[in-house]
């Protein structure tokens, strides 16, 4: 296996007397795609933002390439290259889908210096690129709030991608995407992961995507770790299965 670009050891966090990751350990190795499974509340979410420094954790270790940064925030975090999208989109609906990617790289620099950087020439150029890369060339004068559902979601895409991360962080991507535009969706994945080089974390409910995608999948109850392997195992696992089972 290659060596962890993310490596979580014994990571714990509460709110308040819910306890939504307790002593949580895996390790995400670079360059491949790893998954990250679990029946609603077990936590996977909880853990993407302790990763990505949304929130402190109550215990345990994150580094991000042998680095301790647990104890970092989310910009310092993301200008490590490691970026995270969300469940819900991101976007911001009355800009139009140029505007969004500039503004996505502005996020990353709190100086107001670095907002008027987001308008030159390489900054425009790299996000038509990018928004050719996800299909959405042709809209880059439209208002983000115009596009599909699908569509926004790989707006959102591009504009992780951006930040140029050396992992991306992606939640449920293809939740609430006509099934469709899935295959679509999960080509740019892929591409973005061999073309790019991206080592790419994902949770994600539909079990035939992350089956196909994820060389290495962990799964999540009630907050810890209940199995992990490749896919034809974890497809296979008794206590995965009963753990979804039970949560219906
Ligand atoms: P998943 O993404 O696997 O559905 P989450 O990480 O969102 O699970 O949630 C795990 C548990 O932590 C749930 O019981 C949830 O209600 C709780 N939780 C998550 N975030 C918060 C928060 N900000 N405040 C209080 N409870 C939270
Ligand atoms: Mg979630």
């Amino acid at each position: 296996m290659n060596a962890a670009v993310i490596e979580v050891t014994k990571v714990s966090k509460s709110f308040g007397g819910v306890v939504a990751n307790r002593e949580v350990s895996l390790a995400v190795p670079e360059g491949r795609i790893t998954g990250l499974i679990g029946p609603n509340g077990s936590g996977k979410t909880t853990l993407f933002n302790s990763i990505v420094g949304y929130h402190p954790i109550d215990a345990g270790s994150i580094k991000f390439q042998g680095e301790e940064i647990s104890n970092l925030n989310v910009q310092r975090i993301a200008r490590l290259g490691l970026v995270r999208t969300f469940q819900q989109t991101r976007i911001y609906g009355k800009m139009n889908c140029l505007e969004n990617m500039r503004i996505s790289i502005a996020h990353r620099n709190a100086a107001w210096r670095d907002m008027f950087a987001d308008y030159s020439p390489t900054i425009v150029e790299r996000a038509e690129h990018l928004l050719e890369f996800v299909g959405l060339y042709a809209k880059r004068n439209l208002v983000a709030g115009s596009l599909s559902f699908g569509q926004q979601k790989l707006l959102e895409f591009a504009m992780a991608l951006m930040n140029e991360p050396k992992v991306l962080l992606l939640d449920e991507p293809t939740a609430g995407i006509n099934p469709t535009l899935i295959n679509g969706l999960i080509d740019r994945l892929q591409r973005a992961n061999s073309d790019f080089g991206i080592t790419m974390f994902i949770v994600e409910h539909n079990m035939r995507v992350i089956m196909n995608m994820a060389e290495h999948i962990y799964c999540l109850a009630h907050g810890e770790l209940l199995a992990e392997g490749p896919p034809a195992t974890i497809q296979n696992d008794k206590r995965v299965i009963d753990a979804y089972l039970g949560a219906h």
